[in-house]
């Protein structure tokens, strides 16, 4: 072992420095060694680097773009001379075909390439830039970079999204074409960060521990116990994010089985922390900032490749998080017509891309986890939701499941969770899963088990929802629609997929219920009270509500006594119980 940072030759002209060890290990081992530079100590951030760095080797994190088809080049060439037919080699470093001027015997100047005696070598040209979550604005680095060997062959699986780790060397190269230098990143190493789905495998010993946890009574409150577990609390949006994971069919876009998820919260309050965790133990997830993000950037786009001069499509962000979960975060952040570009991947799941004589739909199968903030920096339970939040109407409906993060003051709450942070333990009787294991898990029911509802969870869920909506029948009221049913339907069976059951079961659709009012209840709302009052009220809003309403019914008392009692007995401002009265009262008697 040499520590290569104190090499001179390593630091200042890396690439003859690795041939030169090359060609030394293969004349000692007499055969083909691969050399590899791993976890290299000198990391820069990819947006860094610049004319500093020719020529020296660094490390450094970014996330490739696209990626070219193996092309091949001679590594090593033999000629044979036209007029004497003499035989000769050399080495080739670039790409181009090397002539030599005059034969070394008769000074001949014409030769053949003798194939079959020259040797060959794989390359791809990757483009790199600096990854998605890294952006906090729509500018940002990009790179050329060029991967030979083994890391082009078809055994090293990279891909357009993978956000990898790497040893490079940045490479003046000349651009014939207008007599400049251009730059390219000689990579000696790439390696992926994130495991995807196809790298995790499962074997035997595996596949029967999730068969055994499988069967565990109070599965969905152990998984949501092991994820998001950064933060304390929110036990119940911590459920429909472990639902939210289990989501989706890799085989069928239709009815669309995604769920997607949008959590609204105060500064603060842990929602990136709560995304990050996520974005973790994911098989497969793409981590994405609305601040940086551009429509390109988030859908595809169509772009003239450099290299070969033909149009290609470049996947975005929810395309290169096809079959697994985009995390996105600032999602307020995103511009308007950005938003609007979402419309199709969060319904249809694909993505469809008309530009330059390219029409071309990509699939998006992917389920979206966005993270946003309040307009006013606090989410208020008694505003409509459409007031405090910069997203369209149509697009917030695209979401099954929307959670507020919210700052409630409540005493034994409160004292709970202070107590959880000071001891930094985990709650006694919580069964701790390793998450890799939760990813093989995941992985699994996603890819093997297809629920189907049984009569049993349809009538549940239908009467549900029909029930419900009877309540708003007599009221200026807002009833259940067909998208709550849709959320519930997938909800149920996103639950049948964790206890890996072929069937959604009544209690699948019991949880998928449940669920479902208490995201309703994070946003201060009641699927039974949005039926009797219009809009959005808390539980204390109602409770005044109740008691107001039983003493106008006593007939005992006059309005004002009775606005009086209400700001007694719920230490209520009297302005808001004056509003809560004109607004819901004044018509009674
Ligand atoms: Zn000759």
């Amino acid at each position: 072992m040499i520590d290569l940072c104190n090499v001179e030759l390593f630091n200042n002209n890396f690439k003859q420095f690795f041939r030169i060890v090359e060609k030394q290990l293969i004349k000692e081992y007499g055969k083909d060694i691969i050399l590899k530079v791993i976890d290299y100590p000198k990391n820069i951030p990819f947006n860094h680097i610049h004319s500093k760095h020719v020529n020296k080797v660094y490390a450094t994190t970014a996330m490739i773009k696209t990626i070219t088809q193996f092309r091949l080049k001679l590594s090593f060439v033999m000629y044979r001379c036209k007029a004497c037919e003499k035989e000769f080699g050399r080495e080739v470093m670039g790409e181009l075909i090397p002539y030599p001027k005059v034969c070394p015997d008769c000074g001949g100047k014409r030769f053949d390439i003798i194939f079959e005696d020259s040797k060959y070598e794989d390359y791809k040209y990757i483009k790199l830039e600096e990854p998605l979550e890294n952006r906090t604005n729509k500018k940002f680095v990009e790179f050329k970079g060029k991967i030979e060997g083994y890391l082009a062959s078809p055994f090293y699986n990279l891909n357009a999204g993978d956000v990898c780790n790497l040893i490079f060397t940045l490479s003046p190269v000349i651009d014939k074409k207008n007599n400049t230098l251009d730059t390219i990143l000689d990579i000696w190493h790439i390696k992926p960060v994130n495991m995807t789905d196809s790298e995790i495998e499962i074997s035997d010993e595996d596949l029967s521990n999730i068969i055994d946890y499988s069967l565990k009574p109070d599965l969905l409150d152990i998984f949501s116990k092991n994820i998001a577990t950064n933060v304390v609390g929110y036990e119940s949006i911590k459920k429909g994010l472990t639902l939210q994971l289990f989501s989706g069919n890799p085989y069928a876009n239709r009815p669309r089985e995604n769920l997607h998820a949008l959590i609204i919260g105060d500064p603060g309050m842990g929602k990136s922390l709560m995304l990050n965790n996520i974005y973790e133990i994911t098989p497969k997830s793409v981590k994405a900032n609305g601040a940086g993000t551009s429509k390109a950037g988030l859908t595809a786009s169509a772009v003239r490749n450099e290299l070969t001069g033909t149009f290609e499509l470049e996947a975005g962000a929810i395309v290169l998080a096809d079959n697994g979960q985009l995390i996105l975060d600032e999602f307020d952040k995103l511009s308007h017509q950005v938003m609007l570009a979402l419309n199709e991947p969060m319904e249809d799941l694909s993505v469809t891309i008309s530009k330059a004589n390219i029409q071309q739909t990509l699939s998006a199968n992917t389920t979206i986890l966005a993270g946003a903030n309040p307009k006013n920096s606090r989410f208020d339970k008694m505003k409509e939701i459409g007031e405090q939040i910069n997203i369209p109407a149509s697009l917030l409906s695209r979401f099954d499941l929307i959670y507020a993060l919210t700052d409630d003051i409540n005493y034994d709450n409160d004292l709970a969770k202070a107590k959880k942070i000071l001891s930094n333990q985990a709650d006694t009787g919580t069964v701790v899963l390793d998450p890799l294991f939760i990813k093989k898990y995941i992985t699994y029911a996603k890819n093997n088990v297809f629920p189907k509802l049984s009569k049993d969870a349809e009538n549940y869920i239908a009467e549900f929802y029909a029930r419900t909506r009877q309540l708003a029948i007599n009221d200026d009221a807002k009833p259940l629609t067909t998208r709550e049913l849709g959320a519930m339907y997938r909800l149920a069976i996103a639950h049948a997929k964790l206890r890996l059951s072929d069937i959604v079961e009544l209690h699948d659709a019991k949880v998928a219920t449940d669920v479902y009012t208490e995201s309703l209840e994070t946003l201060g709302l009641d699927y039974s009270t949005v039926g009797s009052i219009q809009a959005v009220l808390s539980n204390n809003e109602r409770n005044i509500l109740f008691f107001m309403e039983q003493l106008i019914k006593s007939g005992e008392y006059s309005i004002n006594e009775i606005i009086d009692m209400c700001v007694e007995e719920y230490d209520a401002p009297l302005e808001k119980v004056e509003r809560l009265y004109n607004k819901h009262m004044k018509d009674l008697k």
